[in-house]
């Protein structure tokens, strides 16, 4: 297969350098442009870019020249990892102009032509792309990736909504210094302490989780009928959001029913098949202590969710920890894994 051209917008960001962490050395794809603000724009990105992660920079991006963020970079997928105030348009811009727009960002997350994608849990969501199509008179096409915290919610709640029904839901997030971008949560507010209020992220959470287990009905997608309560807090842990997760199921279930639930599913073959799906998407511990962000969240390269806990709870019936790595699983992993899902599903020409 040849690599397909793809570019990062907002690369020099926190979710832009795991973008290209990631795609360095991926089979189908090829980075071939990179854009950011004014302030990095026309330097190499070695001098644009304070790079952050543990691994070298690839070498294959350090030369590229930063763009401005405009339709004209010589590519056809672009993955936007753009702060929402600014995405919107550009994406439409870029979508408008024949690209195909892998985002991260949460600004056409609810449009209703926009599939709103995790591969293993509504692979068949990307249906939409013909009617977003039909709908804006573009040849390209928007999907989206959801809220990080949303996104490992809805993976790990997938099996047991298709095996028992769920019906009320109530999840306590604490989420990574990450998931706030670089430089993100000043250190005196953070360090040895919890900040128990993420401007908008309950809404996003209570609004996205509906959408992406919803089904598909006339042309647009009907949400699921769950009652879901999110809290949000940012907490001292450089990556990985855990979520303290309570249910009630409309069918019974014992704990083992659950557990089996959650260690049986692997999503539709088509998924199993793309480059970036772990060997297992959701992986249950049980050791009575985990899951952890500094033991847990690499696992499957961090593409995995990592459950433990699982047990009665008095209130809602059920009630288990989760674990995500938010930039991987949560952002530009996921973002990646659902450029893929196109690929794979002939929406983007191999
Ligand atoms: P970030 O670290 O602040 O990076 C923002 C990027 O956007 C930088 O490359 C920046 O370029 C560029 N940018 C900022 N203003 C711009 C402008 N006016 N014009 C063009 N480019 C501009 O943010 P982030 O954490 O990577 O988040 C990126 C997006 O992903 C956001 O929408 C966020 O909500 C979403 N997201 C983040 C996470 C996470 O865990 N961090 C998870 C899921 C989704 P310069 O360096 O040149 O300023």
């Amino acid at each position: 297969m040849v690599s397909i051209p793809v570019g990062v917008l907002g690369a020099t960001g926190t979710v832009g350098q795991r973008f290209i962490q990631l795609l360095s050395g991926h089979p189908w794809f090829e980075i071939t442009a990179l854009a950011a603000s004014g302030r990095s724009g026309g330097q190499r990105y070695a001098e644009a870019c304070h790079w952050l992660l543990p691994t070298e920079m690839p070498g294959s991006v350090s030369s590229l020249v930063v763009q401005p963020i405009e339709p004209g970079l010589d590519c056809s997928l672009v993955f936007s990892a753009l702060p929402s105030s600014i995405a919107g348009p550009v994406e439409e811009d870029f979508a408008r102009a024949g690209y195909a727009v892998c985002s991260n960002a949460a600004a056409h997350r609810m449009d209703a032509a926009v599939p709103l994608l995790i591969p293993e849990v509504n692979a068949g969501h990307t249906t939409l792309i013909d009617v977003q199509r039909r709908r804006r008179g573009w040849p390209g096409t928007i999907v989206a990736s959801a809220n990080c915290t949303t996104t490992q919610l809805a993976l790990a709640l997938k099996p047991l909504d298709d095996a028992f029904g769920l019906r009320k839901l109530s999840v306590v997030a604490m989420q990574a210094i990450s998931g706030a971008g670089y430089p993100g949560v000043p250190a005196p507010d953070i360090l040895g302490n919890i900040v128990p209020y993420i401007g908008g992220e309950e809404e996003k959470v209570e609004r996205e989780f509906p959408k992406l287990l919803g089904s598909l009905e006339g042309g647009g997608i009907a949400p699921a009928p769950v009652v879901i309560s999110a809290q949000c807090n940012r907490v001292p842990v450089r990556d990985g959001h855990t979520e303290c997760v309570s249910i009630e199921l409309q069918s019974q279930a014992s704990t083992k029913d659950l557990v089996a639930a959650f260690e049986d599913f692997s999503g539709p073959e088509q998924v199993a098949v793309l480059p970036s799906s772990p060997a297992k998407p959701i992986v249950v511990r049980r050791q009575a202590d985990r899951p952890q962000p500094l033991r847990d969240r690499d696992t499957g390269g961090g593409m995995s969710v990592v459950v433990g806990r699982v047990r009665p709870c008095p209130v809602l019936g059920h009630k288990f920890v989760v674990l995500g790595h938010n930039t991987v699983r949560g952002a530009a992993g996921g973002s990646i894994h659902n450029a893929e899902l196109l690929v794979e599903q002939g929406w983007l020409p191999r």
